[in-house]
């Protein structure tokens, strides 16, 4: 159920400083996410044949992290054609070149690329990152007898099912999708790319983690067969409403529980454990300390609050509010108002 914060690439640690001024104030540039610039300010230098390399890499990587992988391909094929001594450089542009492939669907070219760059093994942070991409996107032998079925919105791999149970599920899960995207209108870059598991213990095993998991920025699901029809889509669909900048349990998992398409009765959970702990609700600390509180309780109780802000607010300026999940943006968004309707829903809760 928890969200898997997509790793931000360890590669800047790996830069040294002091090669080159110009490359150091660009890389200083990208670390502070200033996209634009670096692309402006880079491919004057382009031609200059001591940086070519790594100026490549810095665009390869610019423009895969603000989602135009279709530009950065270029850059990352200049590098694995061009780096002859198999660095750490040539190591990362194939592993982006894998993330970028993927985003792009080309999936046998992604494979390929992520099964070099773990091959080629020259540093333990880019063979890392090659093995999660092998395990997260499927590419693991691991899946090799899964079938694949897409859809609308999904390309579905399944662990265990037969026919008539996948076309059940197919269509109950398109159905979801409609429902929830009906509210976010969002648009995505590619498939949901939705792994369907029949054994939580295989996948344990594997991944290391427990099902279910989202990775939005990848447009991946992983999950248990058993699992809600909506609560890990939601995390993918709702990552494409808006800028996301900054996420908080409250807000996303209140989200992804607010739109799980289930019947379950969360105010009487919530109710029941208030009742059998002898504790009250205290939406505010919880929002600062999501962590400290059971999930038995957060769970249900911010899908419930999700809900209560989107009934008292409206669609749009939930969606406004989406992309900076702290109190501080919610005051902002909404206004004055805000605090009663929290009091008005920790009354309501608390009784
Ligand atoms: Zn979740």
């Amino acid at each position: 159920m928890r969200l898997v914060i997509t790793s931000i690439f360890v590669l800047i640690s790996l830069i040294t400083f002091g090669q080159n001024p110009v490359l150091d104030d660009l890389w200083k540039l990208y670390q502070s996410q200033n996209y634009e610039e670096v692309i402006k300010e880079a491919k004057p230098h382009l031609d200059i044949d001591s940086l070519k390399v790594d100026l490549n890499l810095l665009l390869g990587r610019t423009y895969t992290d603000k989602g135009d992988f279709k530009s950065a391909i270029p850059h990352l094929d200049y590098i694995v054609n061009n780096d002859l001594n198999n660095s750490w450089r040539k190591a990362w542009a194939l592993g982006y070149l894998g993330t970028c492939y993927f985003m792009l669907q080309d999936y046998d070219n992604s494979k390929k690329s992520t099964k070099k760059c773990f091959d080629l093994n020259v540093t333990k942070n880019a063979t890392q990152y090659a093995y999660k991409k092998i395990l997260m996107f499927g590419f693991d032998d691991f899946y090799k007898d899964w079938k694949i079925v897409e859809s609308d919105n999904f390309r579905f791999h399944f662990q265990n099912m037969s026919d008539s149970d996948i076309d059940k599920y197919i269509s109950s899960r398109e159905k979801a999708f409609k429902n929830i995207n009906e509210f976010f209108a969002s648009k995505f870059p590619k498939k949901l790319d939705f792994f369907v598991w029949d054994s939580r213990e295989d996948a344990k095993k594997l991944l290391r983690t427990n099902l279910g998991f989202a990775d939005p920025s990848s447009c991946i699901v992983h999950s248990h067969f058993q699992q809600t029809k909506g609560h890990e889509m939601t995390h993918v669909i709702s990552n494409y409403s808006t800028k996301m900048v900054i996420k908080t349990g409250l807000i996303n998992e209140g989200t992804a529980v607010c739109f799980d398409q289930t019947n379950q009765d969360k105010e009487q959970i919530v109710k029941n454990w208030i009742k059998n702990n002898d504790k009250q609700v205290d939406i505010r600390m919880i929002w600062e300390n999501w962590k400290d509180y059971p999930e038995e309780l957060t769970y249900p109780l911010s899908g419930l609050f999700v809900k209560e802000l989107i009934n008292n607010f409206g669609r749009e300026k939930f969606i406004e509010f989406f992309g900076n999940q702290t109190y501080d943006n919610a005051k902002l968004v909404f206004g004055e108002r805000l605090d009663k309707v929290i009091k008005d829903f920790e009354n309501k809760t608390n009784t």
